[in-house]
């Protein structure tokens, strides 16, 4: 047990790793002082219906391991030193303050998380626009959930993760997972589909590599990466052909169908589209036909779609088959974007994101920025105008336009793409200020080190892919010196001269702030308090002035557009450079999750019983493309792009096209896959393309 840590704990708490948000019951049994196991039971909720994983059976492992931060640290003369609380909110202010002075507000940079609560996330929003006044806020999120919320919201005016309810899924007599490895990301839903399939319904998986979901489907279509949105296409082209559309709904509910039909009449035959994306036509052409002829059926999509600079296209072509299908909007039928981080929903809701006010307001609408300004009592220009995505923040922080950097809740050098590029950037900057439970890459390189409270301590509300919003009680008290994420942004603001704008003595006071801020907007919280939280086990938002939560199910009646009707997309269909491999760069690098792992790791590879389960990085390879560089099963291999180098041990499988290779995301330094991809993003949505990155693969005889 380490040291800080005095009281029993026990109780109800929520897994942090994924958008399920499991319910945990934590439990101790032994004699204090002496030997105590700690038991992690799953805890009935209706999302994970009392499962947990692997992940979410060892979160404990991570809060009380012996390399939390208890302490804040401030490096002098190159050695990151402990120092006080007073010590380090001083040096961050004085900070803040000489950047201001020197250079501007905008100066600053914000970097927040999609695993933060809700009402961190808010908060870190407010900070960054009244606080520190700068436009520069964005957040890791931009890499999971750009392109489906991009998408989502161009189509059906807005975007929650699922547009059903997770036990509607049994009800669905086709599936459509395109890009998602559920088996091993979200290994508690698996039952739901497994429960649809003992119903009859059939499953299409769509991914490059038979994983653990694929084994579970009834049809795998082993795609190349990349290809996603011909892929779509043709099936809809198909679905056309065939006369399997919806012309009551297509009349009815949507606009635009009529330049689809003209697309999918001049589009390539299918034999091409199949030769393009490397799977049989009949294979695509049968994959239509399951999803047509079904009377319900869901689409559901993930990284493997959306990671690409191509990502919002991609889903919008997805989101085309559920339209002309007429599948949304009744039970057994919808399209979800399977949400990764924990609070990947909400953590994108509530003003993390470089465009947008909370509850999904827009910072360039001039009314949304007099209510949200009417909200935190401030005139609408204090609020600054709209920043940059993610990787766009680093480019400016490399440029020397942004001096100094503050990072909640993430670790950007290990997960943007290009690090070589970000490492750079961030050492070059006046002051990096992160606040982490581990000293992560990123915390390593910072000049003030903040220790903050883990999921176990630190009570919020976070929204789970189906956007139920969940209240998670703290467990057990803070740890050392660590202090919870808000109470250090107004400490800060507090100490900036905004402490009146911050005046928050607990996070349900922040709660109550954002459901006012939200009020309205399309993700309305305005009905949901803790107190119901408490009582109701989860409220599905929106849920406004009425209080009505509604059930779950969204567009049964309308869609969110103005006039009420779900839109179709048409964008011509173009292979975009960063797919082109070539003699140079031969094999096309995709990445993804393992079970063990959650994002970069920071929490992960610090519970021994996970990081037991995969203590380093690996390449999966095909064997013709192993032997051709005459690489053995678990010899370390170097993987080249034009951005850079890894190192990765061989993992030779059939279970992988062979013109694909794909390592996992949860490694930094010289293990992280990430040092090869490349800076190109989506142009709509700024999702970098890290599923597309051409590789050449060579034997590594070093150590
Ligand atoms: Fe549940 Fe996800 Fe945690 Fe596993 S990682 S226990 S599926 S929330």
């Amino acid at each position: 047990r380490p040291s800080g840590i005095s009281e029993p704990f026990g109780g109800r708490t929520q897994c942090p790793f994924c958008s399920v948000q499991c319910k945990i019951r934590l439990s101790e049994e032994g004699v204090p002082g002496e030997k105590v196991t700690i038991r992690a039971q799953g805890d009935d909720n209706a999302a994970s219906e009392g499962r947990l994983c692997v992940k979410g059976q060892n979160a404990h492992q991570h809060a009380l391991s012996r390399e939390r931060l208890l302490h804040p640290l401030i490096r002098r003369d190159g050695q990151l030193i402990r120092a006080s609380w007073e010590e380090a909110m001083q040096a961050v202010t004085d900070l803040f303050k000489s950047t201001a002075q020197r250079y501007g507000p905008d100066a600053a940079g914000v970097y927040g998380g999609g695993s933060l609560s809700n009402e961190s996330a808010y908060l870190l929003g407010k900070f960054a626009r009244l606080a520190l006044g700068t436009r520069y806020i964005d957040y890791n999120g931009r890499f999971c959930m750009s392109a489906a919320a991009s998408a989502g919201s161009k189509t059906f005016g807005v975007d929650r993760g699922l547009t059903f309810r997770l036990s509607d899924i049994p009800q669905a007599e086709c599936i459509i997972l395109a890009g998602t490895n559920l088996a091993d990301c979200q290994p508690t839903l698996m039952p739901y589909f497994n429960r649809a399939r003992e119903n009859g319904a059939s499953i299409i998986v769509i991914d490059p590599r038979a994983t653990a979901t694929a084994a579970a489907s009834d049809l795998h279509l082993p795609i190349r990466p990349g290809t996603d949105a011909a892929l779509a296409a043709g099936m809809l082209k198909v679905l056309i052909e065939e006369g399997l559309i919806d012309e009551k709904f297509i009349n009815e509910r949507t606009r635009g169908f009529e330049e689809i039909r003209e697309r999918a009449l001049g589009q390539m035959p299918l034999s091409q589209t199949a030769e393009f994306c490397g799977v049989r036509e009949d294979l695509i052409r049968r994959a239509a036909i399951m999803y047509g002829r079904a009377h319900t059926g869901m689409i559901m999509t993930a990284r493997g779609v959306e990671q690409q600079t191509d990502g919002h296209l991609a889903v919008r072509e997805f989101l085309n088959l559920v339209l002309a299908t007429g599948k949304i909007g009744r039970e057994g039928c919808g399209y979800g974007a399977i949400t990764g981080q924990g609070n990947g929903q909400g953590g994108r809701e509530h003003g993390q994101k470089a465009d947008q006010l909370p509850g999904y307001r827009s910072i360039t609408d001039q009314a949304d920025r007099a209510y949200v300004a009417s909200v935190w009592g401030v005139e609408p220009e204090r609020i600054p105008g709209a920043g940059v995505s993610a990787y766009e923040m680093m480019e400016l922080i490399h440029r020397r336009e942004i001096r100094t950097l503050f990072v909640m809740g993430s670790n950007p050098v290990v997960s943007n793409p290009n690090v070589s590029m970000v490492e750079e950037g961030l050492r070059k900057l006046d002051g990096l200020i992160v606040a982490d439970m581990f000293l992560s890459e990123t915390a390593e390189m910072a000049d003030i080190v903040l220790p903050v409270t883990s999921y176990m301590e630190n009570a919020g509300t976070l929204t789970n892919l189906e956007g139920r919003v969940l209240l998670r009680e703290a467990a057990r008290p803070s740890v050392g010196e660590s202090r919870h994420d808000w109470a250090i942004l107004c400490e800060v603001a507090e100490r900036l001269g905004r402490g009146s704008e911050f005046p928050f003595q607990s996070v349900e006071e922040i709660f109550d702030e954002l459901r006012l801020a939200s009020r309205g907007g399309r993700a309305d919280y305005y009905g949901i308090t803790y107190e119901r939280l408490r009582r109701e086990e989860g409220v599905y938002w929106p849920c406004g002035e009425d209080r009505d939560g509604g059930s779950g199910l969204m567009f049964e009646q309308s869609f969110a557009h103005a006039d009420g009707l779900a839109v179709f997309s048409a964008p011509p269909l173009v292979e975009t450079s960063d797919k082109a491999i070539s003699a140079a760069y031969p094999l096309i690098l995709t990445n993804g999750r393992v079970l063990a792992h959650y994002l970069t790791g920071v929490q992960t590879h610090r519970s021994p019983t996970l990081e037991a389960r995969e203590v380093a990085t690996f390449l999966e390879i095909h064997p013709s493309a192993a032997k051709r560089i005459r690489a053995r099963d678990g010899e370390w291999v170097q993987i080249d792009s034009e951005a850079g180098s890894f190192y990765a041990r061989c993992r030779i499988t059939e279970k992988i096209r062979e013109d694909t290779v794909f390592a996992p995301m949860h490694w930094g330094g010289q293990q992280n896959v990430n040092q090869a991809t490349l800076p190109g993003l989506d142009p709509i949505c700024k999702m970098p393309g890290f599923k597309t990155t051409p590789v050449r693969v060579s034997s590594y005889r070093g150590t």
